[in-house]
């Protein structure tokens, strides 16, 4: 058994960022930036009106009440034709370009109308008053969005303001799903007697999806070695195999041995943490190019657990992005815990945010078949190998999930 830090740095050590390809900036949410997003312009391209009002010189409104003469009005879209002289005032509206001469906006509500002149009544107005200068927002070269981070709504309005219609993100990872078991139907099946529903394939395809990965449910493969060796061949081509069971040591666990007979270099198969202790790193085929497998346990929860310990940040890498997760988070325990053994323990808990932070209650079940408790869980509370007990409030270490 390696402990959980080690089978991290190992796994991550054998991943590297895959290449890049263009897509159209409605097709880049959630993907990951590739190269930086750089601004083709400069935001706003000249001097714009924050407000709805009036262009003036602020030597002319420095006391109040003042009436000016409106010269003209300029709607957004549309260039001043003249410039604001003293004594003069232009019409103007959010985003309209500021005329010359003016260095001033007067809000409308600070205003009376009347016919060709305005009165500004009210306020105290100063040079560069509701005035976005030219580059406000960014200038021309300026970078908008490193690379290496998923691309969020905002950072897709970012890119189009910078004038780009698409942008160069990291290839998806292709991840193959490979479940095993005599005992699995696809959900929505009639089962058999001794037939359980297979969850794992689906649900680590969800999970690959929502790191970044394009998953590839191969389906369910019997515990033969004939019929598991067929669907390992189909996973060619894909960067990452995940297996799901047959990865502990009784007769019918075949994932290990059928992938040592196709020539798989074993890196490691135990690790000291509850739930996974059965978990599988190794390759097949050459240093380089070969194809990364994951085996992971068949229990669901223990599936899903390792899959966000390990499964998500070898993506991540793949992805080149600078934060390879999973996310760990402070936490307050929200019930006393007794010691813990040799192996390091991830709780799943019902997680609250009060005023002072986040709250972390482990469920009285850790049974890894219980995926009811995984689904409420907001986080996995870590219990380092041989931690002593611990009481209410006192302060821990969670894996934030979702
Ligand atoms: P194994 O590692 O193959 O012994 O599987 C451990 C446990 O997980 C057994 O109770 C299996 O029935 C169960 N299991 C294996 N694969 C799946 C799956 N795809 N979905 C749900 N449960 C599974
Ligand atoms: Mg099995």
């Amino acid at each position: 058994m390696i402990p959980v830090e080690e089978a991290t740095q190992r796994i991550l050590a054998a991943f590297a960022p895959l290449g890049g390809e263009i897509v159209a900036l409605d097709q880049a949410l959630g993907r990951a930036l590739a190269k930086p997003i750089a601004a083709r312009l400069d935001h706003p391209p000249q001097a714009v009106s924050a407000m709805d009002g009036y262009a003036v010189r602020a030597a002319d409104v420095a006391t109040i009440p003042a009436r000016l003469m409106v010269v003209e009005s300029i709607a957004a879209g549309s260039l001043p034709v003249r410039a604001v002289g003293a004594g003069e005032a232009a019409r103007i509206f959010t985003g309209s370009a500021l005329p010359k001469g003016a260095d001033c906006i007067v809000i409308q509500e600070n205003t009376t109308r009347d016919g060709d002149w305005v009165t500004i009544v009210e306020g105290t107005h100063a040079a560069g008053r509701h005035i976005r200068a030219t580059g406000n927002d960014f200038q021309r070269g300026q970078v908008g969005v490193e690379a290496g981070r998923r691309l969020t709504p905002s950072d897709i309005g970012l890119a189009a303001a910078m004038n780009w219609p698409w942008v160069e993100v990291v290839r998806k990872p292709r991840v193959a799903i490979i479940s095993t078991g005599n005992e699995l139907a696809q959900p929505g099946e009639d089962l058999l007697p001794g037939q359980i529903v297979a969850s794992n394939g689906i649900a680590l395809a969800a999970f690959v999806a929502s790191c970044g990965g394009d998953p590839l449910n191969l389906g369910i493969a019997r515990d033969e070695r004939a019929a598991l060796g067929d669907m390992i061949d189909r996973a060619a081509g894909a960067d990452l195999l995940l297996t799901s069971g047959g990865a502990s040591v009784g007769e019918h666990d075949l994932v290990q041995g059928v992938l040592k007979s196709k020539g798989m270099d074993l890196d490691f198969w135990k690790i000291a943490m509850r739930p996974g202790k059965p978990l599988m790193f190794g390759r097949l085929g050459a240093a380089q190019q070969g194809l990364r497998v994951i085996g992971l346990p068949g229990n669901p929860v223990s599936a899903l657990v390792t899959a966000a310990l390990f499964v998500g940040p070898a993506i991540a890498r793949m992805l080149g992005l600078r934060e390879v997760g999973p996310r760990v988070v402070r936490a307050r325990l929200g019930c006393d815990l007794p010691a813990n053994d040799q192996r390091q323990d991830y709780l799943r808990a019902a997680v609250v945010a009060d005023a002072d932070g986040l709250v972390a209650t482990p469920f009285g079940k850790q049974d890894s078949a219980m995926l009811t408790a995984l689904s409420r869980s907001g986080g996995l509370v870590i219990r380092a190998p041989h931690s002593p007990a611990i009481k209410a409030g006192e302060t821990v270490e969670m894996v934030l999930l979702g």
